[in-house]
């Protein structure tokens, strides 16, 4: 049984009320470990800890605080085996996605990061013969990282990394699902040698000590990514204390396919935006919106291609694992069940894997139109759903019939059409005859229900930070 700590004021260290929740590896729904239930009082301790880190930490040269971020990407890369073993035993995505994906990505975070900060720079605005005014931006103080159970290390990093660079001190909490990398994690802080008390990672339910770290007055800011209605409270909460929040939250995402597109990349990559991580991505593509005149044959080639997909023990060489968790599996099966009687069409899958372990066969699903439950709510699994359309018009309407707003993409190659349509599809991040190609100094984040605030690049330097104008007169 592997048993879980917090980390705070450079410690690992049992939370002070004793008590555990259950953690369940999800290829074999059995209870593997035990995670703290931690509370106000392992709170109260780590902001203690935070509060007496922060002079010291936030008054430290740039060059040697970008240092610390490097020394601990190092460490990420270095262990990288062990953590992508301990992110699937978590969440169940095979460990080869792991390897190749989430844990390079979480040292990539805090590599991209700790350069960010050292070649980032203030605007200075002169008033002739008047005035000089520069912007001086400063830490906030205390700020809370609280993130979900998809991507766990690679999301968690993504927020931890440019609050710290920008000298702030974090508290941070993983989600109660898959909260091991986060307490690897905190292994290699030691190693790294971070001063104490500048990230303290509190493990734990949401709706207890992240709520807590919302609401309590020293911390200055809430950075979130998770589900749309979570963020709804965490937003009205954190307005109520004018505390800043960046949201975000779920997704819908359309794909449209034009009939001039690159057929077979048009296919093998949908499979991939659809499937990758069972469907357990905010970015995956459930919605593909394909036109008309190539529907029937896209709809055969898809299908062909998905019934290629394996699924099976996460640590073997498959391309799908379980899900999550137990509670998420019924969700995901009860949203295909309520498509069934709404008029569904399952092409493909539609069913669990007859076995122990969270597993759910990949899904296609035609014969329901963009209204229909299952293209308006985030299902969030490896269920997608074929739609047809006419034209230019007929694809945009039907991408933004959601209430959500996050990723979108677009296979043409008319140049002119992809320009056009990127520009009234109501998503955050566009791509145009690819999928997750990521450049981390680009915006990141979605419209409408999907969330506010951007975390790439500099938005994220941005949003750690508090400018401060300074007027002198010449
Ligand atoms: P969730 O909202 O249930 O939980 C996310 C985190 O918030 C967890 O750490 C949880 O413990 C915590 N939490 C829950 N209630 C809280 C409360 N009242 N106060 C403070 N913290 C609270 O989401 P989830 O199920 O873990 O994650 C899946 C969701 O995340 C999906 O909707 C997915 O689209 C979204 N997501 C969005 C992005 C993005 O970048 N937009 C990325 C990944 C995942």
């Amino acid at each position: 049984m592997i048993s879980l700590k917090n980390f705070i004021n450079g410690e690992l260290v049992a939370p002070l009320e004793g008590n555990y929740i259950d953690n369940y590896n999800p290829s074999t729904g059995q209870v593997y470990g035990k995670v703290p239930d931690s509370t106000d009082r392992d709170l109260q301790k780590a902001i203690e800890a935070a509060k007496s880190a922060f002079p010291e930490w936030s008054q430290m040269s740039i060059d040697k605080r970008s240092r610390y971020l490097m020394k601990i990407a190092d460490l990420i890369e270095a262990n990288i085996g062990r953590l992508a073993e301990a992110e699937s035993l978590d969440n169940g995505k095979p460990v080869s996605l792991a390897r190749r994906v989430d844990i390079p990505r979480a040292a990539a975070n805090f590599r991209f990061f700790a350069a960010a900060i050292v070649n980032d720079s203030t605007e200075s605005h002169i008033m002739e013969g008047q005035a000089v005014n520069y912007t001086r931006r400063a830490p906030l103080g205390i700020v809370g990282c609280i993130s979900p159970w998809n991507l766990p290390l690679y999301l968690l990093t993504w927020k931890i990394a440019p609050a710290l660079a920008t000298g702030n001190c974090v508290i941070a909490k993983p989600s109660e699902i898959t909260p091991y990398t986060a307490f690897l994690l905190s292994e290699l802080i030691i190693e790294a040698g971070l001063p104490a008390g500048v990230l303290n990672i509190l493990h734990g339910r949401g709706a207890v000590i992240g709520q807590s770290i919302v609401q309590h007055e020293e911390v200055k800011a809430i950075s979130f990514t998770g589900g749309t209605e979570t963020g709804r409270l965490i937003g009205k909460l954190a307005a109520e204390q004018f505390k800043k929040a960046s949201l975000e939250l779920g997704g819908k995402n359309p794909v449209i396919v034009f009939d001039d597109c690159d057929f077979e990349e048009a296919i093998t990559t949908s499979v991939k935006s659809a499937f990758t991580n069972q469907g357990e991505i905010c970015l995956c593509g459930s919605r593909i919106f394909v036109q008309n005149s190539i529907f029937e044959k896209f709809k055969e080639s898809f299908v062909k291609q998905v019934n290629d997909l394996t699924v099976g023990d996460p640590k073997g060489d498959v391309n799908l694992g379980p899900l999550v968790s137990d509670r998420h599996l019924q969700k995901v099966e009860q949203f295909v069940e309520n498509g069934r009687s709404e008029g569904a069409e399952i092409l493909i899958g539609g069913k669990r894997l007859d076995q122990e372990g969270y597993y759910y066969l990949p899904t296609v699903i035609a014969g329901l139109d963009e209204y229909c439950e299952i293209n308006q709510e985030e299902v969030f699994g490896p269920v997608v759903t074929l739609v047809p359309f006419e034209d230019e018009a007929d694809a945009i309407a039907k991408a933004n019939s959601t209430k959500y707003g996050l990723a979108a993409v677009i296979w043409t190659n008319d140049l002119k059409r992809a320009h056009r349509v990127a520009h009234q599809v109501q998503a955050g991040i566009i791509w145009v005859n690819c999928w997750m190609l990521r450049d981390l100094r680009t915006p990141f984040g979605g419209m409408k229900s999907s969330g506010v605030g951007r975390e790439g690049g500099n938005d994220a330097l941005r949003f750690f930070t508090e400018p401060q104008n300074i007027c002198i007169k010449l």
